[in-house]
């Protein structure tokens, strides 16, 4: 049987060699895809479906698994001089199935592909000159390549309009560059893949680019504890570092070029000890006011907006946990906020959080800037809450400052500013466990307990459970991380 090359493996064959023959020949040994790749997949797949609802007359081409069944259906269906949606040709060993094909008077076609991205990348014009280079092989006169993107400036009221929800670019001229390279490429994908062992590829900034590759756990487990790796937004460093055969932090010659913070890393790492800037701290510390209101959302932002006045991939908060600890020493008072079905979740929560988090008092957010930008967005909807949102903004406190300008670092961070690492580094309470552990799946279960088709209840019941808890423990934890914090400097 042929090997086929389709436009993903191509793809993933421009990114790597290695991962591209593990697909052919070991594939059962490739990592499966977590939740939040699989939620994008499918919203890809629900965005190419409403692209095809511009072309009414379009004729959807089912898919055959075979490439020799699916392009004779869609050799029948071309003389049909319609649109056609996922029609899929063979030219020697490479098999396209572009998104839309239309038809243009003269016998030609324009081809068309959807993303659901919001602006044209470097890898869209390669996967568009694969479909093209495959198409004019099996014989389809190919006159424009355009690139349907989605309009970020897309603002839903009422029915989505997918004539204002996509904005469409001719790139025939940026895909036909890359067409006389098509060939070459492919052959040496081809003969690689023909091997009875994977090539010898060193990982490199290209596994994270432009996708994220699922091998990575493999490929990188080479690595040391302690690595150079975990230098803070230290990868040149680390690649530089790699090339001269040194992993560890702990061999890292001393005349080496290292910035403030990876010099703080390499030393508490090597001591095992936290590094810990009293003044830093007590300078963040002196900042709050009480009461003190701890706050988290959690967020989806779906490519196709589900609520009115709301943009694609906008931040939508659906869920909020708060603490209130109202003078010091008090125990802290919980509130939270579940939307409780498919309801724009943004006026409750911004009415209750107006009552809630009064007109005094520091309010306290891992990353604040993204609460805030929430917040924001939910009042330009609902404008009668702007001036509220400009108020509280003086208001907010970013716990993330301490662990990002490096106040405080303990080896267990491995690099990380994030309050997941934080956390079990500075009190010992994780997150391991728990049935939702971090924000991507908490988006992707409320998404689907909430939305999708035939989902028992005591499933539903299960998840809103989970994500109360999960919730719960960010503010919680923020309360945590800030005693620990105070018992460094001596304040409570
Ligand atoms: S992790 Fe890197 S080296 Fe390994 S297969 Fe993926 S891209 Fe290639």
């Amino acid at each position: 049987m042929p090997k086929f090359l389709s436009k993903s493996r191509y793809i993933s064959g421009l990114q790597c060699l290695k991962y591209l023959w593990f697909q052919f020949n070991r594939k059962k040994e490739i990592p499966g895809y977590t939740s939040e790749t699989l939620e994008i997949f499918k919203q890809g797949r629900i965005v190419g479906e409403l692209a095809h609802r511009l072309y009414p007359d379009g004729i959807k081409i089912t898919r055959d698994w075979q490439p020799a069944g699916m392009s004779k259906k869609s050799n029948l269906a071309l003389q049909q001089k319609k649109p056609l949606f996922e029609a899929g040709f063979i030219y020697k060993n490479f098999y396209a199935i572009a998104d839309i094909l239309v038809p243009n008077d003269d016998g030609s076609w324009d081809l068309i592909e959807v993303k659901s991205s919001t602006k044209v990348k470097d890898e869209n014009l390669q996967d568009t000159a694969f479909q093209k280079f495959t198409y004019e092989g099996a014989g389809i006169k190919i006159k424009k390549c355009f690139l349907m993107h989605i309009n970020n400036e897309y603002v839903k009221e009422g029915k989505i309009d997918p004539k204002e929800y996509f904005k469409k670019e001719d790139i025939t001229s940026l895909v036909d560059e890359l067409l006389p390279g098509i060939e070459k490429e492919a052959d040496a994908m081809l003969e690689a893949i023909g091997q009875n062992d994977f090539p010898d590829i060193k990982v490199g900034p290209h596994c994270d680019s432009p996708y994220e590759c699922p091998m990575q756990d493999l490929c990188w487990k080479f690595l040391p504890e302690d690595n150079v790796f975990i230098l803070h937004r230290g990868s040149k460093s680390a690649y530089d570092l790699m090339e001269r055969g040194i992993l560890k932090l702990a061999d890292i010659p001393s005349d080496f070029d290292l910035n403030d913070h990876h010099l703080i890393q390499v030393k508490a790492h090597g001591s095992g000890k936290a590094h810990i800037d009293k003044e830093g701290i007590g300078e963040f510390l002196s900042e709050l006011k009480y009461p003190l209101y701890f706050l988290d959302f959690e967020t989806i932002a779906p490519a196709i907006p589900i609520y009115d006045q709301t943009r694609p991939y906008e931040d939508v908060p659906f869920q909020y946990s708060l603490h209130v600890v109202e003078k010091e020493g008090a125990k802290p008072k919980h509130y939270s906020y579940l939307a409780p079905g498919d309801v724009d979740p943004r006026p409750e929560i911004l009415k209750k959080l107006k009552k809630l988090l009064g007109d005094s008092g520091s309010i306290v957010a891992y990353n604040s800037g993204y609460e805030v930008k929430c917040l924001k967005y939910a009042a330009r909807a609902y404008p009668e809450f702007e001036k509220w949102v400009e108020e509280i903004e003086g208001r907010m406190i970013d716990l993330w400052v301490p662990f990002r300008k490096f106040f405080y670092y303990h080896p267990a961070q491995a690099g990380s500013g994030s309050m997941k690492k934080v956390l079990p580094a500075l009190t010992g309470v994780t997150y391991d466990g728990m049935e939702i552990g971090d924000g991507g799946t908490a988006r992707f279960e409320y998404m689907r307990v909430t939305f999708g088709d035939g989902i028992k209840e005591d499933d539903r019941q299960k998840v809103r459970g989970a994500l109360e808890k999960y919730c719960e423990l960010d503010t919680k934890g923020m309360i945590d991380i800030l005693r620990a914090l105070g018992d460094l400097v001596g304040t409570k």
